[in-house]
C-alpha cells in the first residue's frame, strides 16, 4: 500500500442498482476488501418512481437508507468521485481524499439534464411541470395527475441516451386508466411526444402499446424532438423532420435529457469518438477496452443495449464472474448478450413486459413463452409487487 493513500482491492464508484449488485456478488464469492463510493445517504429504487407518479405507489416505498442496503462486508465511502487516474489507479474524491484500487468498477448512472432543453428546467419548477424521472418530481406528479379533470396534458419521452427510455410512458397510461375510471378521460386531451418512429423499437411490443394509445385516445407525435418549453405561455415547441409545431398544455410531464457525468470522459475512460462519454467497455465482457483494471456496468457504461435495471441483473453476474477470473489468473468466460427489459405499465393492473437482446430479438425470461410481452395482469403483479421485494432483498445483495 502506498503510504498515506487508502487502497482497496475492488473499488466501486456508485452505490445504486449496479454498484451494490456487483459489490454484493463479489463479497458473496469471497472477494475481500470491496469498497463502494456513494454520496447519497438514501437509496432510491427508480422503477417505482413511475408507479409513484402514476398514483399506484407511495413515495416512501421507493426509498431506503443507503446504510441498510449496502451489502454486509462492503465498505461504504460516503463521498463522490471527482476524477479517475487509470494509469496511477487512483480516484480523486470530491472531499479531496484520494483512494487507490487494484480493480475499479464504474456504475455511476446517468445525470438528468433538464437544463439541456431551453425552458424545461423552469417548466419543471412550476406547479404544472411533472416528471417521473426525479424522485421529488414523481412525488409531486402523483396528486396533480390524480386531481386533473379537464384540459391538455403533454407527455414527453427523450431520445437516447436514457435510462430505460420507454418507461417515460408508464405514468401516461396509468393516468389515462385513472381518468377513464373517473369518467373524465373524454375531457382530457393527451398528447404523447416521442423521438422514436413508433411506441417501441420491437414491432410486436410496439403494436401492443399502439393498441393502448388508441384505446385511451392518446394523440401521438412520433419522430419528434422537444425544442423548448415555455412555462409562461404553457407551450412546448417540437420538431418533426423540417416541421415545427407548438402545443399548448395545462400539464407537462417530461423525461429529461440524460448523459453520463463529464468526468468519465475527462478521466480518459470513454472512447474519444463517443459523443456521450460512456465508460468504454467491451459490451460482452464489461472490461474496459483501454485499461485492464477498469470495469463498468449499468447506465454509465457503453453496454450497447437499452439501459435498464433488468439488464444490470445479468451484467452484475457476468462482471463479477469475469473479474474473479482475472483475480485468479484465469481466462474470461462470461459473455453478456445484451439482455434488457422494459416493463411498461399500460393500466392500473396490466403491464407490457418487453424483454429482448441487443439485436432486438425477444428474450422472454420463461423460455419458449414468445408472447410473454403481451399486456398481462401477471406481469403487473411481478413488476409492481414482486420486483421491489426482489430488488431490496436479493438484487442489491448480489443474490439475484
Ligand atoms: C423513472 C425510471 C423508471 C425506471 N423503470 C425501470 C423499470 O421499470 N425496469 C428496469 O429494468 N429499469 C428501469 N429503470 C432503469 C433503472 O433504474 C436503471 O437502469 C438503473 O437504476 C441504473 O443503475 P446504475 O447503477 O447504472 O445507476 P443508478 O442506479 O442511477 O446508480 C448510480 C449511483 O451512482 C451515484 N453517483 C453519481 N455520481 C457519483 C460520483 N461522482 N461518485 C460516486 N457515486 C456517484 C448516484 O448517487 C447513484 O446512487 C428506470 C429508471 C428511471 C429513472
Amino acid at each position: 500500500m502506498r503510504r498515506g493513500v487508502e487502497k482497496h482491492r475492488v473499488l466501486v464508484l456508485g452505490g445504486g442498482n449496479g454498484g451494490l449488485s456487483v459489490a454484493g456478488r463479489l463479497r458473496r464469492h469471497g472477494v475481500r476488501d470491496v469498497a463502494v463510493v456513494e454520496p447519497r445517504d438514501q437509496h432510491v429504487f427508480a422503477p417505482l418512481q413511475s408507479h409513484i407518479a402514476g398514483g399506484v405507489a407511495r413515495a416512501s416505498e421507493a426509498v431506503r437508507p443507503q446504510a441498510d442496503v449496502t451489502p454486509r462486508g462492503v465498505t461504504w465511502i460516503r463521498d463522490a468521485a471527482a476524477s479517475v487516474d487509470p494509469h496511477a489507479r487512483t480516484v480523486q474524491l470530491r472531499s479531496g481524499r484520494k483512494v487507490a484500487y487494484e480493480h475499479l468498477i464504474v456504475s455511476v448512472g446517468l445525470e438528468t439534464r433538464y437544463d439541456a432543453v431551453p425552458g424545461l428546467a423552469e417548466a419543471m419548477a412550476e406547479k404544472t411541470g411533472l416528471s417521473s424521472y426525479t424522485f421529488e418530481l414523481a412525488a409531486k406528479t402523483s396528486p396533480v395527475l390524480r386531481d386533473f379533470r379537464q384540459g391538455t396534458v403533454v407527455f414527453v419521452q427523450q431520445p437516447e441516451p436514457a435510462s430505460a427510455a420507454g418507461v417515460a410512458q408508464k405514468p401516461m397510461y396509468l393516468a389515462c386508466d385513472w381518468w377513464r375510471s373517473r369518467g373524465v378521460l373524454d375531457d382530457i386531451r393527451v398528447v404523447f411526444i416521442s423521438p422514436e418512429p413508433s411506441a417501441f423499437h420491437i414491432p410486436g411490443v410496439s403494436a401492443e402499446l399502439q393498441r393502448k394509445l388508441d384505446e385511451y385516445g392518446i394523440e401521438t407525435r412520433f419522430g419528434a424532438d422537444l425544442l423548448k418549453a415555455d412555462p409562461q405561455r404553457r407551450e412546448v415547441e417540437i420538431k418533426r423532420g423540417q416541421e415545427t409545431e407548438t402545443i399548448g398544455y395545462d400539464l407537462l410531464h417530461a423525461a429529461p435529457p440524460q448523459s453520463p457525468p463529464d468526468w468519465i470522459a475527462e478521466s480518459g475512460l470513454a472512447d474519444p469518438a463517443d459523443p456521450h462519454g460512456f465508460v468504454d467497455v467491451d459490451p460482452e465482457t464489461l472490461r474496459s477496452r483501454r485499461f485492464d483494471t477498469v470495469w463498468a456496468l449499468g447506465d454509465a457504461a457503453a453496454v450497447d443495449t437499452l439501459r435498464s435495471g433488468g439488464a444490470i441483473r445479468k451484467q452484475a453476474k457476468l462482471l463479477a464472474r469475469n473479474l474473479i477470473s482475472v483475480i485468479n489468473g484465469e481466462a474470461l468466460t462470461g459473455h453478456y448478450d445484451g439482455y434488457s427489459v422494459c416493463p411498461i405499465t399500460v393500466s392500473r393492473n396490466t403491464v407490457v413486459f418487453a424483454e429482448f437482446d441487443r439485436r432486438g430479438r425477444l428474450a422472454p425470461t420463461i423460455p419458449g413463452w414468445k408472447t410473454l410481452y403481451r399486456e398481462r395482469r401477471l406481469a403487473y403483479f411481478f413488476d409492481r409487487r414482486v420486483l421491489p421485494w426482489v430488488y431490496w432483498h436479493l438484487i442489491l445483495q448480489g443474490r439475484a
